[in-house]
Order: C-alpha cells, then structure tokens, then sequence
C-alpha cells in the first residue's frame, strides 16, 4: 500500500487531470494521432476508413475501393476519417490534407471528407495543383448525375456511392470526363439563373428557370426537414473572418486560388442550408447571394484565373454572406447587417479601420483603408496596393478599378454578374 500521501497525491492529480483536461487540447491530440494514424494506414493500404464511416464501408466495399485505384494506376490515397469541428484542423479536409502529404512525403490524389462531400487535392512535384481531372471526378462524384447531368438526388449518396463514382470517373477517357463536367456545369449555370454566353435567353426563360429554381429548393429542403428536423438558420459571421483574408494575405498565388475555392465551396453550403426566404426583401437579399455566388465562380474557373479575379471572387463571397445574413435577419424582422467594409487598396488588407483621403483621377475622395494603407496615405507615399500586372490594380481598366472593389459603388454583383469585364 502506498502511503495515504502519495494515495492522495495521486487523486488529486487524477482530480485535477480530468478537471483541466481543457477540450482543446484533448482535441489537438486526437488530430495528431489522427493524422499520424491515417499517414502510417496509408503507407499499408491506398484506402484508410475510420469509424463512424466503417458503418457504412464494409471491408469487402473497401477491397473494392482498392481494386479500382489499383486498376486505375494513378497515386490515389483515400482517408475516409471523419473530421470534427475544434479538433486542429477546424474540421477542415485541406490543412488535415496537407499534413498528411508532409507526413509521407509523396505526391498523389489525396481524397478526405468534408462533411458528407468528397474532398480532392492533388499534389505534383509538391506543389498543389488545381482544377485537374481529379477535381472534376471529384465535383461529378459529388454532385451530379453520373452522366453528368444536374441531380436532385446526388444530395442522398452516401460516401460509399461518392468514393466510387470518383474512382469511376478518374477513369473515364479524359474527353469523356471534360464532356461530362461541361455538361454538369452548364446545367448549373442554368439552374441558378445564370444565362451562358450568347445572351440568347428571353426574360421568361430566365422567370421561368427561376421559378424552377425555387421549386426544387423548396422541395430539397422540406424533404431535408422532414428527414432531420427543422433546420437552424447558419450561425457564424455574416462575412467572411479576418483569417480568410490573413491566409489569402500570405498565400501564393496557386494557394489564393484554393482559398477562394474553398470559400465557395463553403458559401455553396451556406446556401444550401438557408431556409428559402419569406418576405419579398429577404428573397431579393437571398437572389444577390445567389448571383454573387454564381459570378464569383465564373471568375474562378479555369486554372489561369488572374489574382485580382481571385480577391475579387473573395469580396463577392464576403457580399454574399453578409445578403445570407441580410436575409435571415429581414424574415426574423430584424435590421439587416451592414457588410463591414475592407480596404480599398487591397481587400486581402483586412476589414477598414478608417476613412481616408484619396486623389482618384481628378477628383478627390473618401475610401475606406486598413492602418498601415491609411498612415501611407497620410504621409504622401504610395500604400502598398493590390497589383494587377505591373501596376496598382486601380489603375487599369477592369470591373474591380472602376468599382474599387464595390468601394465606389454599391453594385459591384451587379456589375460582375452582368459579365463586365
Ligand atoms: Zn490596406
């Protein structure tokens, strides 16, 4: 028997053990072993399934999965781990991403899950590359028909489904797989109202797309309440927070275009779990997220997309958040938030802190500007501005300087919605 001292010492360790066991922490070291976990499974196996997901993949299902990447020939590595909001990586599948490709140190198709939804990064020459094949596996898998037409049931797949339409899509002869997404997102741009090209839809083409529209909204969503309950409206800021600014701040370009990626993808959510609105205000506020959305992804398609299309398509998810917001506070009978403004001479800045002075053309203004821009201002040097080529963005002739980034006018969607260039 140890003495009853050394007894309560060890109590009161336990005691204090559990009492200061802050959850964070708790939560972190689950993420570290989870990704130490995953990386070591992936070294044996090109599938690692953790629980709850084994409910759902058997062993023989996971056999499968590992056939076809065999067949397929390509470096895939699927983690199907469920990630929890608060661990270390936020719940995020592209910082759990990342550490698992440091922790094995190889180049491949990393496949994790956000949420109900394939996540697919893919890695070359340690780089990550954007808007490949694997991406658009991935955007089939998850949201459309597997002939590539628009589906109003990709919603029900389970992660099973979704795990081998990828693979099978990976597979498909490249044409065939480019056939498919072009397919799947004219169709997209139809449904949310977004006419292609030629102009050639009539007004009532577009009411009555709308109209469409809406009907299946409402018909997922009353079918997605009856199955969980009622839904709560979308807690979180009505704009997008400092960090997304900070990490779009100090990313390289490729990175930019991911984080801009990421927040649609995001905000695509957001719209999908929002309540169709009630009082005509807040469908008005719902309709200019929806084309903000929609704009902001035309600009980021493509692998090419220029810097300033990239921020911009950031600042339009900013205006976006901020009508979801608008529209939820409109149907609750409260006053609708006002989008804090972000600086004009670089919207990675941040949020504003002050007005300032500033001679735009021949005309003297007021715009809103971080510290470090206001205090360059102040002092009659230049502020270290957002580049388009080889100039300050403002200075050239693009939608993002004539509107400053919806600084000088409050319809950059709008605008950029329309196609102006
Ligand atoms: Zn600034």
């Amino acid at each position: 028997m140890p003495p009853l001292r050394a007894r309560l010492a060890t109590v009161a360790l336990v005691l204090l053990a559990l009492l200061a066991a802050p959850s964070v922490a708790a939560a972190q070291r689950t993420a570290e072993s989870i990704s130490a976990r995953t990386a070591a499974a992936l070294e044996r196996s090109p599938v690692v399934v953790d629980p709850p997901y084994d409910n759902v993949i058997t062993p023989a299902a996971e056999r499968r999965l590992v056939r076809k990447i065999e067949t397929n020939g390509k470096p895939i590595l699927m983690a199907l781990v469920p990630l929890v909001e608060g661990d270390q990586f936020g719940g995020e599948a592209r910082p759990f991403v990342a550490t698992l490709r440091d922790r094995l140190g190889r180049d491949g198709i990393y496949v994790a899950v956000d949420d109900r939804y394939l996540r697919v990064f893919e890695y070359r020459a340690g780089r990550s590359r954007y808007g490949g094949p694997a991406d658009d596996a991935m955007t089939l898998a998850n949201y459309a028909e597997e002939n590539g037409t628009r589906s109003t049931t990709a919603y029900e797949r389970t992660l099973l489904e979704r795990a081998e339409l990828f693979l099978d899509n990976l597979a498909l002869p490249p044409a065939e797989l480019e056939k498919r997404v072009a397919r799947f997102e004219s169709e997209r741009d139809e449904r949310i109202g977004y006419s292609t090209g030629d102009g050639g839809g009539s007004a009532l083409g577009v009411v009555l797309v709308g109209i469409a529209v809406l009907l299946i909204v409402a018909i997922l969503l009353r079918r997605r309440r009856n199955r969980s309950g009622a839904r709560p409206a979308p807690r979180g800021l009505p704009v997008l927070p400092d960090r997304v600014f900070e990490h779009a701040r100090a990313a390289r370009r490729a990175n930019l275009h991911e984080d801009a990626d990421d927040e649609l993808m995001k905000l695509s959510k957001l719209l999908d779990d929002q309540p169709v609105p009630q009082k005509p205000a807040a469908q008005d506020a719902y309709q200019r997220a929806l084309d903000a959305y929609a704009a902001a992804r035309r600009r980021t398609t493509g692998a090419e997309a220029p810097t300033v299309d990239l921020v911009g398509a950031l600042v339009l998810v900013d205006h976006a958040r901020n009508d979801l917001a608008a529209a939820v506070a409109i149907d609750a009978g409260r006053k609708p938030p006002k989008r804090p403004a972000l600086c004009m001479f670089d919207p990675l800045h941040g949020r504003a802190t002050r007005d300032v002075r500033w001679q735009r053309g021949k005309r003297k203004i007021t715009v809103p500007a971080c510290k470090a821009c206001a205090s360059a201002i102040k002092a009659g040097t230049a502020p270290d501005a957002l580049r388009d080529g080889d100039q300050p963005y403002f200075e050239r002739d693009t939608v993002w300087a004539r509107t400053g980034f919806g600084t000088f006018d409050d319809d950059l969607v709008e605008r950029v919605a329309r196609g102006e260039r």
